[in-house]
C-alpha cells in the first residue's frame, strides 16, 4: 500500500535549502505535495501590496522551477486556506500538514484554526520554526516580559550564542499523483502597469538563487565598510537582502552563518559584521513586538499618542508620495521607492520624519504607501518603523527629534549623487545648493537650467516652522 503523503505548505519561505518543512518530509520518507495558497482574505486587512505581488509571482515561479528539478511539482491554489487544504486533503488521503510559522496576527489566528481543525480529523498538523534567528516567545526580559527596548533585546538574543546551522536543502519523494491546480498567470499578480514593473524588473531578481547571488555579492564587495557607509545613500553600501528574507528565500540564520565564517577567515571584518548582525536584530526585535501587541500595525503603542492633533492634508500626502515636496532628499527617496521598490534605510526615516512630523500626516497614512509599493514591505518591520519614527513605538526615537532634511541630505548625500540619480531636474545643480535649491543665487538656478515651481516645486511647507508647529502639537 503507497504511503498517504504530506502536503508541505509554503507560503513566507519561498526557498528550498534550510527549509525545515522539507527536511521533515524527506526523514520521514513520505511522498511530499508542495502546496501554494494565494489566500488574500486570510491576511485580514493587510493583505500583499502590489509591489509584494509582483515579487511574489516571480519568487514562485524560481521555486516551482527548483522544486520541478526534485520531481516535485507546486501545487498552486487559490481560496481560503482553510477550504483549499480540506478539498485536498479529500482528494489526495495526505496524513499531514506541514507549514512555517507565520507570525502576523490574522496569519497567526488562521493558522490556529486550521491547527485545530486538522488536529479534530486526526490529521497530523506540524508548524515549523518561520527562519528568524529566534523565536519571538524565546526572548524574554528577567520578569518574563516582551522586551519594549532594543538594546537589552539583542543582547539576550546574543548571550542564546549563534542560531542552529542551516540545513542544506531535502529531497522528499514526489506524490504518486499530482494533484490539479491553477496557473500562477492566471493569478494576475504583475502589476497592469508594465512601466512600473520594468523599474521593478531592472532592480531585482526575486528567488532563492538571487538571494544568494546578493549575499554573496554583499559578503565580497560590501561587508567592509558598511559600519561606515551604511548610512549613505549615494553608495551601495547595504545588502538588499530585505525583500529576499521576508519572502523567506534565505533564512535569517544562513544569513548569519555566512557573515560568521567570512568573520572567522578574516577578523579586520568583525566591527562591520558586528553592524550588520545588529540590523538583523532590529528585524527580529519587530517581530518579537508584533507577536506581544497584535494591533502594532493599527495603533500607537504609547496609549498618550492615540488623541494626537493629526493634520488630514490629501494634497500634501499626494506630493510625499509622488516625491514632489520641494525637498529634494525626500523627493529622491519617494522616487527611489516608486522607481525600484525599495528606499535606503537613512532616507526611509528622513521621508516618515518628513510625513510625521513636517506635514503632521499619521503615519499610518506613510506605513500604507510603504506597504503598497515596497518590494520588502513586511508587517513588522513596517508597523515598528513608522511607529519608531513617530515617537509613539517602543524604544522610539524622542518626539522633539525632527529630522531637518536639508542638514540629512548634505550629511548622508554630500555631493548630491543620490538626488541627481532619482530626481534628474536637479542634476546640473552644484552640490553646494543640490539640498536647498530655493536658496541658490538666481545665476546658479539658470545656469542649471532650473526654473523653481516650474520644473521642480518650491517647499511645500517651510521647515522651521513646521518643526516648531510638530513641537507643539508632540
Ligand atoms: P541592511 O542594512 O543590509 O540590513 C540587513 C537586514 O536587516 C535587512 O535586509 C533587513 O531585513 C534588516 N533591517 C535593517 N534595518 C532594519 C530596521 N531598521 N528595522 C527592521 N529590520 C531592519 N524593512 C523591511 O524589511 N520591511 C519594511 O516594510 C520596512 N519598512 C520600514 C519603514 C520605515 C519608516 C523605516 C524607517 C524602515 C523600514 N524598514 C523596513 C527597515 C529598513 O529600512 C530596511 O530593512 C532596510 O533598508 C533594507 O535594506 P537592506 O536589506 O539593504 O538593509
Amino acid at each position: 500500500m503507497s504511503e498517504r503523503p504530506v502536503i508541505a505548505w509554503f507560503d513566507r519561505d519561498l526557498r528550498l535549502a534550510d527549509q525545515p518543512m522539507l527536511a521533515a518530509a524527506a526523514a520521514c520518507g513520505r511522498p511530499t505535495i508542495p502546496l501554494f495558497i494565494l489566500d488574500e482574505a486570510g491576511h485580514g486587512a493587510w493583505p500583499p501590496g502590489a509591489a509584494s505581488r509582483w515579487w511574489l509571482h516571480h519568487s514562485l515561479a524560481a521555486l516551482q522551477r527548483g522544486l520541478a528539478d526534485l520531481g516535485l511539482p507546486l501545487v498552486l491554489r487559490r481560496g481560503p486556506a482553510e477550504a483549499v487544504l480540506r478539498d485536498l486533503l479529500a482528494e489526495t488521503g495526505a496524513a499531514a500538514v506541514h507549514w512555517c510559522r507565520r507570525y502576523e496576527p490574522a496569519l497567526r489566528a488562521r493558522d490556529r484554526r486550521i491547527g485545530s481543525a486538522l488536529a479534530a480529523s486526526g490529521v497530523e498538523a506540524r508548524s515549523f520554526d518561520g527562519g528568524l534567528l529566534c523565536e519571538p516567545e524565546e526572548a524574554r526580559t528577567a520578569g518574563g516580559r516582551p522586551f519594549r527596548v532594543f538594546g537589552p533585546y539583542w543582547r539576550a538574543v546574543l548571550a542564546r550564542g549563534a542560531p542552529p546551522q542551516p540545513e542544506p536543502a531535502a529531497r522528499p519523494a514526489p506524490p504518486a499523483a499530482v494533484p490539479g491546480g491553477d496557473h500562477l498567470d492566471a493569478w494576475g499578480l504583475r502589476p497592469t502597469r508594465p512601466d512600473w514593473a520594468g523599474g521593478l524588473r531592472e532592480a531585482w531578481r526575486p528567488g532563492e538563487a538571487g538571494a544568494r547571488e546578493r549575499l554573496r555579492r554583499f559578503l565580497d564587495e560590501d561587508l567592509r565598510g558598511y559600519r561606515r557607509l551604511r548610512d549613505r545613500p549615494d553608495r551601495q553600501a547595504t545588502s538588499r537582502l530585505s525583500p529576499h528574507l521576508h519572502f523567506g528565500e534565505l533564512s535569517a540564520r544562513t544569513i548569519w552563518h555566512a557573515v560568521a565564517t567570512r568573520t572567522a577567515a578574516d577578523a579586520t571584518l568583525a566591527g562591520d559584521a558586528e553592524a550588520f548582525l545588529r540590523e538583523l536584530g532590529w528585524r527580529e526585535f519587530s517581530y518579537q513586538l508584533l507577536v506581544a501587541h497584535d494591533r502594532l500595525p493599527e495603533e500607537p503603542l504609547r496609549a498618550e499618542f492615540t488623541h494626537f492633533p493629526w493634520r488630514r492634508a490629501a494634497g500634501e500626502l499626494r506630493a510625499w508620495q509622488h516625491g514632489l515636496t520641494g525637498y529634494p532628499i525626500v523627493d529622491a527617496g519617494m522616487r527611489q521607492l516608486w522607481r525600484t521598490g525599495w528606499m535606503h534605510n537613512r532616507v526611509r526615516m528622513i521621508v516618515a520624519s518628513f510625513l510625521v512630523k513636517d506635514l503632521l500626516v499619521p503615519w499610518q497614512e506613510g506605513e500604507a504607501w510603504f506597504w503598497d509599493t515596497l518590494v520588502d514591505a513586511d508587517l513588522a518591520s513596517n508597523a515598528a518603523s513608522w511607529q519608531w519614527v513617530a515617537g509613539c513605538g517602543a524604544d522610539a526615537a524622542p518626539y522633539f527629534r525632527v529630522f531637518n532634511p536639508v542638514l540629512q541630505g548634505a550629511k548622508f548625500d554630500p555631493d548630491g549623487g543620490y538626488v541627481r540619480r532619482f530626481v534628474p531636474e536637479l542634476a546640473r545643480l552644484p552640490a553646494a545648493h543640490i539640498h536647498r535649491p530655493w536658496a541658490a543665487p538666481p545665476a546658479i538656478l539658470a545656469a542649471a537650467g532650473l526654473r523653481l515651481g516650474t520644473d521642480y516645486p518650491a517647499p511645500i511647507v517651510d521647515h522651521a516652522a513646521a518643526r516648531r508647529r510638530a513641537l507643539e502639537a508632540f
